[in-house]
This record gives C-alpha cells, sequence and structure tokens, in this order.
C-alpha cells in the first residue's frame, strides 16, 4: 500500500464527482456560455458574499490575476516572505505584473497589521516605490496550516483601507481554515478585495481555483486570464467537479484534520523526531534530530511506503487529504514507528 501525504492536490476523483463531470452540461467558456462555469462562479460568489467569481486553471493563476490587476508595474506588494503568491510562484509577480515586494516576517508564515502598517511606503516620497497591495494566506502553508486569528485579519484590512491598499486573500485552503474557526465565507468576502479559492486542495477536485471580488474587478480579471492564456472553452466539465466537491467535501475536512493530529502526537515520541510543529488543520511539519537530514528520511519513509516531503534541510511535510483512510492512518503510524532511522 502506498500512503501518498506530500500533498492534499495527489486525491483522486471518485466515481460520484466524475459522474457528475460526466453529466455536466457545458459551452463555450470564453464566449460565457459554459452553463456549468457560471453556476461555480455564481455559487461562490454568493457563497463568500461577493459579486462575481471567475473559474481558472489553478491557484496560481487566480493569484496572479490578482496582482495584476490590482497593481501597476512598479507598485510594491506587502506580504510574509514564504507566502506561496511569492515563494512558489516561479516569480510571477515580477515577471507577469513588474511589481516589487515588501517581504515581511512573522510566526507560523503570517503578517500583522502593525508590520503591514510599518511597512508602507509614504504615497508622496517619489524615491520610494508605491505600496497598493497588501495579501495574506490562509491557511498558510509554509506555516505548517496555520490558521489566522481573524481579528488580525480584520485590521489588517483596516490598514490597506486606511492607506488606500487592495487586500487579497490566497485562500488555497481557506475552507481548512472555515472548519475550525467560527467565521462564514461571507465574513471573508466582507473584508478583502479579493479572494482565490483551490478545489484541487483539500475539497478533491482534479483542477481549478476560482478568482472572487467586486463585478469590476472580474471584469478585469477575466482579460488577463485571457491574456495570460487561461481562457478554457468547455472547461464545464471541470467545474462540475468543483461544484461536487463544494457540495460534498468541505463538511468532512475535519476528519483530515484529526487524522493530521494524531500523527502528530506520534511524532512527538519518536527519538529521530525533534519538534512537531503546531497543527491547525491539515498540513504538519516536524523537524528531525539535530544532524538527520530530512532528505533522507524521506527517502528512508517513501522505501516503506509512506511519500512526503522534505521542506528544508531539517523539516518534513505530511499533508492529509480525502485519500487517506482510517486504514492507511494505522499503516502510517506503524511505518513511522518501526523505522530504522540511525
Ligand atoms: C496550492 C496553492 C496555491 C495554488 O497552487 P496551484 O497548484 O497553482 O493550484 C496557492 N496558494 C497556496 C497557499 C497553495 O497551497
Amino acid at each position: 500500500m502506498k500512503i501518498d501525504l506530500r500533498s492534499d492536490t495527489v486525491t483522486r476523483p471518485t466515481p460520484a464527482m466524475m459522474q457528475a463531470m460526466f453529466l455536466a452540461k457545458v459551452g463555450d467558456d470564453v464566449f460565457e456560455e459554459d452553463p456549468t462555469i457560471n453556476e461555480l462562479e455564481e455559487k461562490a460568489a454568493v457563497l463568500f458574499g461577493m459579486e462575481a467569481g471567475l473559474f481558472c486553471a489553478s491557484g496560481t493563476m487566480t493569484n496572479q490575476i490578482a496582482v495584476n490587476v490590482h497593481t501597476r508595474p512598479g507598485d510594491e506588494v506587502i506580504l510574509h516572505k514564504l507566502s506561496h503568491l511569492y515563494y512558489y510562484e516561479g516569480g510571477g509577480m515580477m515577471r507577469n505584473s513588474g511589481v516589487s515586494v515588501c517581504l515581511l516576517e512573522g510566526e507560523r508564515g503570517m503578517i500583522s497589521a502593525e508590520d503591514v502598517e510599518n511597512h508602507i511606503n509614504p504615497a508622496d516620497d517619489v524615491h520610494r516605490p508605491l505600496t497598493t497591495m497588501v495579501a495574506v494566506e490562509n491557511t498558510m502553508n509554509k506555516g505548517g496550516g496555520a490558521v489566522y486569528d481573524f481579528n488580525e485579519l480584520l485590521k489588517i484590512g483596516q490598514a490597506a483601507q486606511k492607506h488606500k491598499l487592495t487586500y487579497h486573500l490566497d485562500g488555497a485552503r481557506i475552507f481548512n481554515a472555515l472548519a475550525v474557526t467560527e467565521q462564514s465565507p461571507a465574513d471573508y468576502g466582507k473584508i478583502f478585495d479579493s479572494i482565490s479559492v483551490c478545489f484541487s486542495k483539500g475539497l478533491g477536485a482534479p483542477v481549478g481555483s476560482v478568482l472572487l471580488g467586486s463585478k469590476d474587478f472580474i471584469y478585469k480579471a477575466r482579460r488577463v486570464r485571457k491574456i495570460f492564456g487561461g481562457g478554457m472553452r468547455q472547461a464545464g466539465y471541470l467545474a462540475a467537479a468543483a461544484i461536487y466537491a463544494l457540495d460534498h467535501n468541505v463538511e468532512r475536512l475535519n476528519e483530515d484534520h484529526r487524522k493530521a493530529k494524531v500523527m502528530a502526537e506520534t511524532l512527538k515520541e519518536l527519538n529521530w523526531v525533534d519538534e512537531v510543529l503546531p497543527v491547525d488543520t491539515n498540513i504538519l511539519i516536524f523537524k528531525t534530530r539535530p544532524g538527520l537530514l530530512a532528505a533522507d528520511v524521506v527517502k528512508k519513509l517513501a522505501s516503506e511506503g509512506l511519500l512526503c516531503m522534505d521542506f528544508d534541510k531539517q523539516s518534513i511535510r505530511l499533508v492529509t487529504h480525502l485519500d487517506f483512510t482510517d486504514e492507511m492512518l494505522e499503516a502510517a503510524i506503524r511505518i513511522l514507528k518501526t523505522i530504522q532511522i540511525k
């Protein structure tokens, strides 16, 4: 049995999801005539209390489009130095939109309102790039699936408003955050100018993300999506999987969170593990004992059938998901407990 915990993107569509895909009514989405895509965009927008949505091929594309619409070349974007938007998108912000970045530090990949305020360049100083956007990520991947305190997000939003910055949420895993906090999607819709949501992560769809915002923002985003080569035609087959995911795979996310916590408890007792980072959601990061290379441990675990990812020299990431069963959880624990690591 292969247990693949490298990412929550490794899930495969279930027969029921595929059935929904097969039955989808489709049309040409560049003409805005795909009824299933229109339904998904509307459904996601309503859920988050935003005016409109745009279905895209990936979360990288929704993020990149947001930056492109919100900024002009030379503008500066404030975000955490480990945010996906900066760290994992191939330098796309700089390449696609020609922006400058102001990279903040912060515990578990999260930034604070105070730090944001302190890094907004004075708009009347011609020497400095003009700060026009701030972006946060929730849950925070590099921060171990960390969930923001909503109050901090509110305060960042207030700072953004005060200084006329646009405020973007990389909500690739926003439903994981929603599963463990009191807020509703609409609470997020109220404070952000744009939100990116992935269906291909914990929600278990094969492809796709949606970008949400005002009608005017989405109108502009649609043009940028075309320019980026992301105008798809009968992609309603994919949107059908996303609709299915919203209807069936949101409620169960705490199941993934529970499994991540169980594994964290196991890891804490192993002598080759130095530290297990706090587990808020479905991402679990742990550090290997000093001198023990994460990459070597990953190789060893893979040889036993447990796939995970080295995140840096001394840390390893495990991500639980829809296809990770209770039986696999037991097997994974057995592998972790019995593996011979020198
Ligand atoms: C996965 C992910 C994305 C988007 O990735 P794609 O693979 O392009 O869909 C964006 N932000 C975060 C935090 C992610 O984890």
